[in-house]
């Protein structure tokens, strides 16, 4: 039956239309992605020794590689500005510092073929990345991110993701903290903390797990196979991460991603970020990390979705349940199917 689920972090709904899966057709036909990428391209402006726009040359890296974008959305030395019109006409300047972080120098791997050591490497850069960006006395957030695949707008295929440090506090971690607090004000617990035990209770919703993570389909999943990542011990931010627990989070973030390649048996694209707690919170103790993976398929590698219509304008529909995304993503293997 038709129904709305609530997510307790941002406060919003989602509309579940089960039956509607069973149109015959749903969603935008893509062009077949192709996995074959060479290791190095001399045209890509990520690959080792190569020029980047703007005349930068990358250094013949070996591991992982941190530069500052080219073309920053924002700027560290923004002039103040503010707009104020009868609390209609509202605007002010944001500073900030946008980054990018190369995973390997091999153009042809991502996170989901790459070793475990590899992502390993990603995540301390991760975890060292974030922690000196929130160091930063005017930095309010960090907020690390990958776009992966043509459809989610990546313009490289080269295995990269971005830091962008706002002076501001964005929307959706503004609001996850607002509900972190209240629930702990509430219930004298952790929401993401309780929201876990519930869900390790009923399994069915549960992608894999190790020691220290858990991969989910969230109750409140909008997208077709949206999952989320929690660690099982109360942390608010990558740096506080254990060495143990970090190659626990390299593990779980690699096999969430070979999952998704396997469901289909092409490159799934998706954009994941982590939602760490605010830069200088306060109350920053209330705070769950964990991380969000969006990934725009639906039915075949070639069908996606559009968020438009009802969910422009009222709130956000999906037709397969979470449960049997949940389901699908336990069944393929934890091998990747290039890999077999
Ligand atoms: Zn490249
Ligand atoms: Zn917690
Ligand atoms: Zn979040």
């Amino acid at each position: 039956m038709p129904h709305r689920r609530f997510n307790p972090l941002t406060r919003e709904w989602v509309l579940v239309s089960p039956h509607r899966a069973l149109r015959p057709w749903l969603g935008k036909h893509e062009e077949h992605p192709t996995a074959n990428q060479p290791q190095y391209d001399p045209n890509c402006y990520l690959c080792p020794g190569n020029e980047r726009a703007g005349g930068n040359r990358n250094p013949p890296y070996t591991s992982t590689f941190v530069f500052d974008n080219d073309y920053p959305a924002l700027l560290p030395d923004a002039p103040v500005i503010e707009v104020e019109e009868s609390s209609l006409i509202v605007g002010c300047s944001e500073r900030g510092i946008c980054r990018v972080v190369c995973f390997s120098p091999r153009h042809d791997l991502t996170i989901s073929r790459m070793s475990e050591l590899e992502v390993l490497q990603v995540v301390n850069v991760w975890a060292e990345q974030s922690e000196s960006l929130a160091a930063i006395p005017w930095v309010g957030y960090v907020q690390i991110f990958e776009n992966r695949g043509e459809l989610m707008g990546a313009s490289n295929p080269h295995p990269h993701c971005q830091v962008w440090a706002a002076s501001t506090v964005p929307d959706v971690p503004a609001k996850e903290q607002a509900s972190f607090l209240e629930y702990r004000d509430k219930h004298h617990s952790c929401l993401l903390c309780d929201y876990l035990c519930l869900e390790l209770k009923h399994q069915e919703r549960i992608v894999c797990e190790n020691e220290s993570f858990v991969a989910l389909v969230p109750f409140w999943a909008v997208w077709p196979f949206e999952t989320m990542v929690l660690g099982k011990r109360h942390a608010a931010q990558l740096s506080e991460l254990s060495s143990s627990e970090r190659v626990q989070l390299a593990d779980i973030v690699r096999r969430v991603s070979i999952r998704y390649d396997n469901v289909f048996e092409a490159p799934f694209p998706y954009s994941m970020g982590f939602h760490e707690k605010p830069a200088q919170s306060e109350s920053g103790s209330a705070w769950h990390l964990h991380a969000h993976y969006f990934p725009p398929l639906l039915r075949s590698s070639s069908v996606r979705k559009f968020m438009v219509g009802f969910e422009l304008l009222g709130n956000p529909q999906r037709d397969i349940t979470p449960e049997s995304a949940a389901a699908r993503l336990r069944e393929v293997a934890d091998v990747h199917y290039l890999d077999r």
